[in-house]
């Protein structure tokens, strides 16, 4: 029973007013088989695994059963779609409640792929599997590299096929998130709802995910703020790693401030800061480089939809909101700087840091060095192996870092300590991202994914054993690559 495997919902989204949502169940599939079932996530959210694993467990994955307690609903929002405002709502996904854990935390268990809601416009509510084992698979790399991010419980297969260009198997990912609340879900309240919804759902938010926050002054400016800074700290973290989103409408930037929305993204090879993986991100809106613009773009549209709450002045309110966004650029940047500091095993500040490490940028994509593979070899010191390797330029650059190593206090070893937690060995590489998914789609071998989920869960160990193959950078004809719109 639903109780033996530990289900223990709750749900406070369906408390809130009736326009946030829609009660609905999710679409009965024909024959769901478990492909995928992560069993530490199962367990930290009190699960017990091997009843959630059985027949009837799966049938919960699969939307042909409820859990006990649940209250299904598909979640109402609006979004700027590369810059053009529309209305939307969880067209494909359905929320069965949220988990209570052991510890007293909150996740929302959420069905991706299960059936029309009334937000599917034009779709059919369905999800194909190699997408949803590729959000697996990269939201857990994502998970193990410290970054903040929904994760993945399941992935099932429905038995029915989904028409796209061909038809391809269906699949239902079962997504944990700390919420889904996104700037979209504030845009369409403050668009179509009363400023009362717009407040009770703003108190929603601080209640559930800043409840720590001194709220004594203005509440609302310190949901922007606490929202500010967790985006600031994401993005950063993202570009640490060469992380391309591909595609941050406001509907994909969650408030919580976790990674959100696993479809065209992926992690750049060679250092390019204009690096577009998107197929139809033409105009390259959403490229590495313009992530921390687009992250302050999206939250100067979260703080219009504050304004009434603000201030009842409106010109006052604007002038709050406008102060307060104007601090994201350097918040992003003392993140990012911090990061890079430890990524080249700095401890103190110095002023001629920033250009230390700009420096450093703009030999990699002279030399079209690997973004990962520089900062490891920076690391262990095996330069030789880049394309940095030789030029006078960098032979400079190494040595003002040498020297500013020397003018700190700890020793070259504790300096190679912090380096080798802070560069990952391995990324999701696309080339072996995509050689998993195709053998697990198109031949139903896991072994491939089986074994990348293992590397991917270590990335900070850097002994070849494990695994040293996933290293290496594509050959040449696996370059550029392309992504598509998670289907
Ligand atoms: P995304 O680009 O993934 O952020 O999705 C944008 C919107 O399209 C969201 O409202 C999704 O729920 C909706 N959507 C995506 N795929 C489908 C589908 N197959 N059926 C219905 N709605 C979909
Ligand atoms: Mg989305
Ligand atoms: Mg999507």
């Amino acid at each position: 029973t639903s109780t033996e495997a530990g289900w223990n919902l709750d749900n406070s989204y369906a408390r809130l007013p009736k326009a946030f949502f829609t009660s609905i169940k999710p679409a009965p599939v024909h024959s769901p088989k478990l492909i995928v079932f992560n069993e530490s996530l199962a367990s930290s959210l009190g699960f017990d695994a091997q009843a959630l694993k059985s027949e009837e467990g799966v049938e919960v994955f699969a939307g042909n059963q409820l859990p006990e307690g649940s209250h299904p609903l598909a979640q109402a929002y609006a979004g700027h779609q590369f810059g053009h405002f529309t209305m939307l709502g969880d067209g494909r996904a359905i929320l069965l409640g949220e988990q209570i854990t052991p510890e007293g935390d909150r996740f929302d268990i959420q069905l991706k792929g299960s059936g029309r809601t009334p937000y599917s416009r034009g779709g059919d509510g369905r999800a194909t599997l190699g997408p949803m084992l590729r959000e697996h698979i990269i939201s857990e790399a994502m998970h193990a590299l410290g970054i903040a991010t929904t994760r993945s419980l399941a992935v099932v297969i429905t038995g029915e096929g989904v028409l796209r260009e061909t038809e391809l198997p269906g699949a239902i990912l079962t997504r944990v998130a700390s919420s889904h609340i996104r700037v979209g879900t504030f845009q369409y309240v403050a668009k179509w709802g009363s400023e009362e919804e717009l407040r009770s759902l703003a108190d929603y938010t601080l209640q559930r995910h800043f409840p720590d926050a001194d709220t004594s002054g203005n509440p609302y400016l310190v949901l922007l703020q606490e929202v500010m800074k967790r985006q600031a700290v994401l993005i950063a973290k993202w570009q640490l790693v060469g992380f391309i989103h591909g595609v941050m409408n406001t509907d994909n930037m969650a408030l919580c401030g976790e990674t959100i929305d696993y479809g065209p993204c992926a992690f750049m090879d060679t250092y390019d800061p204009e690096t577009v993986f998107s197929s139809i991100d033409r105009q390259g809106r959403y490229a590495y480089s313009n992530q921390p613009y687009i992250a302050a773009w999206n939250l100067a549209r979260l703080a219009e939809t504050l304004l009434p709450l603000l201030d009842n002045d409106k010109e006052e309110a604007i002038k709050i909101a406008e102060k307060e966004l104007s601090n994201f650029t350097e918040l992003y940047r003392c993140n990012w700087i911090n990061g890079m500091r430890a990524k080249l095993g700095i401890f103190n500040e110095e002023q001629q840091d920033e250009d230390l490490i700009e420096e450093l940028f703009t030999m990699m994509q002279k030399y079209r060095a690997d973004f990962t593979n520089t900062f490891r070899a920076l690391t262990f010191d095996t330069l030789e192996d880049t394309s940095l390797h030789g030029y006078d330029d960098f032979d400079q650059w190494y040595k003002r870092w040498q020297e500013r190593l020397e003018r700190q206090q700890e020793t070259k070893e504790t300096s190679r300590e912090l380096m080798q937690k802070s560069n990952p060995a391995v990324i999701p590489r696309n080339h072996r991202v995509e050689e998993a998914l195709d053998a697990a789609v198109e031949k139903g071998d896991y072994s491939l994914m089986e074994r990348l989920l293992e590397v991917l869960s270590k990335p900070f160990a850097h002994s070849p054993e494990q695994g040293a193959d996933y290293f290496a950078q594509p050959s040449q004809s696996k370059q550029p690559y392309r992504t598509f719109c998670g289907t």
